[in-house]
């Protein structure tokens, strides 16, 4: 798309919509930004491109369709009635990856999924860049697509975590490798219908001509309804069963195209999930280039992502876990599943209208005990009554002292609270720091005591 001189609407002025203004105008485009929200009340960055020349204008005052251009951010709904007027005036609406993608030099991996992107998303670029393959990684993670622009070369991959949001709004964006993780239940309150929200991931695979690769998971059944979607070639992976072609788990151990990577036990990133993780990243690397020996060892060196099953530290004997990111039950179960027994499982939080009762079975099997903190805490123990010994632990901080003072020595301790943060922190990422604190904390006691 030319942008020089062409009038654009940016909506949405968070993280995305800052970034695709700075874009525009490098680009020479004249930029109008506009929020749901007051001037004022926009963080310091978006008002600070006032004095850059940029107008501001508030959504609901609408006028979209005077523009010759609409770059809407994630968080803006794509039916929105401003947006709607100017896509029937015939004014293209499209999203930052739309925007930036025909200007990365370079291939491109695009990496969607609703569980697993920003695991697999990361893995796939450490292990690329320990295979020596140039790489630069962004998207949803760290940097913004339109940022990595003037970074981007022709011998380097971009790797791309994509959400359903960013895709739905693309209109010929074409990876050179397409991943599709899994499409399960999830934002349904901004697709409406599940067949929607996995139509919006499957534009992924829609302008793939036939040179290129859609790594697709063959255990997911919207995954295998994409089979003809789009001219790439597919290559599956599957942890239930073998295939005779693709990556599989057989026995504890991974193999693709009939030969053994790696045993999985061999991740430092526990859980089935992770193998799943690990399968389709080891597929987009060896379709980037990479050896299948050195992505093994590459692979084996890669540690999970902050908040998500983050081992914290052993002290005294005892396993610390950060999964502040598992925010629902499903989450917590897949947690849950990557350990044998004697956990002490750290729940609760805001409840989001969850059904906790599928946490019995596992937790009769696994935990010693379920400490429960925040607002959600009396709604858990309800449904959890009889089947795990329930702690009323109240805070963070109670349920680590609690744990650490009653677990034996080869337990793990679990933050996979199951629920959202917001009743006792800002944010997954808040509660999980503090909880890392609280274990160091220990450790220094620790080393206080014993020193
Ligand atoms: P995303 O970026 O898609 O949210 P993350 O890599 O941040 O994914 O993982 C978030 C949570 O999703 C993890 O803590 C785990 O509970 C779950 N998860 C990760 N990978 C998978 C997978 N392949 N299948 C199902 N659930 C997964």
């Amino acid at each position: 798309m030319e942008l020089r001189n062409r009038n654009i609407l940016v909506a949405g002025m968070e993280r995305s919509g800052i970034a695709s203004v700075e874009f525009l105008l490098r680009h020479g485009a004249h930029v109008t930004a506009a929020d749901a929200k007051p001037f004022d009340q926009l963080n310091a960055a978006a008002r600070a491109l006032r004095d850059r020349g940029v107008p501001f204008a508030l959504q609901k005052d609408g006028g979209f369709e005077e523009f010759d251009a609409v770059v809407l951010s994630p968080g803006v709904p794509f039916d929105a009635p401003e947006v709607q007027a100017a896509r029937d005036r015939g004014v293209p609406v499209i999203g930052e990856l739309e925007l930036a993608a025909p200007f990365l030099a370079g291939r491109t991996i695009g990496i969607t999924g609703s569980n697993g992107k920003t695991t697999t998303t990361a893995l796939t670029g450490h292990s690329l860049a320990e295979c020596g393959v140039p790489v630069q990684v962004g998207g949803n993670i760290g940097t913004a697509v339109t940022a990595m622009v003037a970074t981007s070369r022709e011998s380097q991959w971009n790797v791309l975590e994509l959400s359903s949001f960013q895709l739905e709004s693309t209109v010929s964006f074409r990876p050179h490798i397409a991943v599709i993780l899994n499409i399960t239940q999830n934002h349904l309150d901004r697709h409406h219908t599940m067949d929607r929200y996995a139509d919006a991931k499957g534009h992924i695979l829609d302008h793939q001509v036939e040179t290129d690769h859609a790594v697709l998971n063959a255990d997911d059944a919207y995954c295998r309804s994409f089979e003809n979607r789009g001219s790439a070639q597919r290559v599956w992976f599957s942890s239930t069963r073998k295939l005779s072609r693709g990556a599989y788990l057989d026995n504890g151990d991974i193999w693709f195209n009939g030969e053994p990577v790696l045993p999985a036990a061999d991740l430092q990133i526990r859980g089935r999930h992770n193998v799943e993780n690990a399968m389709a990243a080891i597929e987009a690397c060896h379709l980037a280039g990479a050896a299948l020996p050195d992505i093994a060892r590459a692979v084996r060196t890669f540690q999970a992502v902050e908040h998500r099953l983050e081992f914290v530290a052993r002290v005294n004997g005892l396993d610390f876990y950060n999964d502040s990111k598992a925010t629902s039950v499903d989450a917590t179960l897949k947690a849950l599943d990557a350990f044998d027994e004697g956990v002490w499982i750290i729940l609760g939080g805001k409840d989001k209208g969850s059904d906790y009762t599928t946490l019995r079975a596992p937790l009769a099997k696994k935990a010693r005990a379920a400490l429960l903190i925040g607002s959600a805490s009396d709604k858990i123990g309800r449904a959890l009554q009889g089947a795990v010994e329930l702690i009323a632990a109240g805070t963070l901080e109670a349920a680590v002292r609690t744990a650490y003072q009653n677990a034996r020595p080869g337990d793990t301790i679990l933050l996979a609270p199951a629920c959202a943060s917001f009743d006792q922190f800002q944010s997954y990422e808040h509660r999980g720091r503090v909880f890392k604190d609280l274990v160091h904390g220990l450790e220094t006691t620790e080393h206080g005591t014993t020193a």
